[in-house]
C-alpha cells in the first residue's frame, strides 16, 4: 500500500515542477519494477566502494574535527584500505581518535590510525586469548609460509606485516597493501595471489608433522580465483578463450550468485581438472619455494614466534642476511 501511495504521488507530479525525487537501496536487484518505469525511479546510479582518492577524500572529511599529528599520512592509509566503505573510514578514524584519548595522547598519531584499521578489518587484537605453544608455532610457520612466498612472487601485493596475535576469528594474519585498486588482473598475477594463498597450508606440510584447519579461508579465495580463470576470465588453454556459465546480472549486495550451467557434462568435468591443476600447480610451486628457502622460514618463523608482529621492513632485514636477491615486480605497461 505504501508503495502504491508513493507511486500515485510520482506520478501526480506535474512534469513542470522541479521536483526531483532521489531515493537509495542495497537491494536493487528484488526492487518492484513498478518503482523503475519511465517517469518514476528512471535513472539508476550505481555507488560503488570509493577508489583510492576517494577513500582519501572521505578520510579528510573526517579528520577535520580532530587534531592530527603531522606524522599522519591519510594517503598512505587510503592506500591500504581498499574495499572499506564510507562508514568504515569513518569508523576507523572516531577509532584512532579513542585510542589516542585512551594513551592520553593530545593529538591522533599515524599508529593509532593503523591500530584503528586494523581493528575495523580483522576485530579488535586479542592479546588476552591465550594460544597454545603448539598453535602459536603452527600459526608462525603458516603466516610465515605466506609472506615468505610473497616475496618470491613479484606480482603478488607487497607484504605489509604479518602477525600471530590473535584477532577476531583468526589466530594470525599475513596483510598486504594493494598499491593500487586493480580493475585489470594478469594471468601471471593471479597465479602469483593463489601461490601466495596456498603457501599457509604449504608451510604447514613441510615443516610441521601435521596440517591443521586454519587455511580455510584461504582456499576458498584461491579456489574462486581458479573457477574464475576458466569459467569467465578465459584463461585456461586447454578450454580456450570461451566463458561458462550463464551470464550473470551486475553483482550487488546480498544477491545469491546463481548460475545456470549451460555446458555439457565433459566440459563439466574438464573445468574441475583445469581448476585442480591451477590449484595443483601453485601448490607445488609454493611448497618448492619454501623447500628451497628452508632456513630462511625457520629463522623468520622464529623471530615471529619471538616478536609476535613483523613489518615489512623487518621481513626485508631477515632475507637480506642471506643475501637473497628479490626479483622487482615487473613494470606494467
Ligand atoms: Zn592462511
Amino acid at each position: 500500500q505504501t508503495l502504491n501511495a508513493i507511486l500515485v504521488e510520482m506520478d501526480g507530479f506535474d512534469t513542470d515542477a522541479s521536483v526531483i525525487l532521489i531515493a537509495a537501496t542495497n537491494r536493487p536487484d528484488i526492487l518492484d519494477p513498478a518503482l523503475l518505469r519511465p517517469g518514476r525511479f528512471d535513472r539508476q546510479v550505481v555507488v560503488d566502494a570509493p577508489d583510492v582518492k576517494g577513500r582519501e577524500a572521505i578520510l579528510k572529511v573526517h579528520a577535520r574535527e580532530k587534531k592530527l599529528s603531522p606524522d599522519v599520512e591519510l594517503a598512505t592509509l587510503a592506500k591500504s584500505t581498499p574495499f572499506f566503505s564510507g562508514a568504515d573510514l569513518e569508523n576507523l578514524m572516531n577509532e584512532g581518535a579513542l585510542l589516542a584519548a585512551l594513551n592520553g595522547q593530545d593529538a591522533i598519531y599515524q599508529k593509532d590510525l593503523e591500530e584503528a584499521r586494523e581493528k575495523v578489518q580483522w576485530g579488535r587484537e586479542k592479546r588476552s586469548r591465550v594460544l597454545h605453544e603448539d598453535e602459536k608455532k603452527v600459526s608462525a610457520y603458516h603466516e610465515t609460509g605466506h609472506a615468505l612466498v610473497s616475496k618470491f612472487t613479484p606480482r603478488s601485493h607487497p607484504l605489509h606485516k604479518v602477525t600471530i596475535i590473535p584477532r577476531g576469528m583468526a589466530l594470525g594474519a599475513t596483510q598486504f597493501i594493494p598499491e593500487k585498486d586493480h580493475n585489470l588482473m594478469s594471468k601471471r598475477r593471479i597465479l602469483d595471489e593463489i601461490t601466495v594463498l596456498l603457501a599457509g597450508r604449504a608451510a604447514e606440510e613441510v615443516f610441521l608433522d601435521d596440517i591443521t584447519s586454519g587455511a580455510q579461508n584461504d582456499f576458498e579465495r584461491s579456489t574462486e580465483f581458479a573457477r574464475m580463470m576458466v569459467c569467465k576470465w578465459g584463461m585456461s588453454e586447454r578450454l580456450g578463450p570461451i566463458a561458462f556459465g550463464k551470464k550473470e546480472e551486475p553483482v550487488f549486495l546480498g544477491r545469491d550468485l546463481t548460475q545456470t550451467r549451460d555446458y555439457s557434462e565433459k566440459t563439466a568435468i574438464e573445468i574441475d581438472t583445469e581448476v585442480q591443476d591451477i590449484i595443483g600447480a601453485a601448490f607445488g610451486r609454493a611448497k618448492s619455494l619454501l623447500q628451497k628457502h628452508i632456513e630462511i622460514l625457520h629463522k623468520m618463523a622464529e623471530t615471529l614466534l619471538e616478536k609476535e608482529t613483523l613489518d615489512g621492513e623487518d621481513i626485508d632485514g631477515i632475507l637480506k642476511q642471506y643475501d637473497i636477491e628479490i626479483e622487482p615486480e615487473p613494470a606494467r605497461a
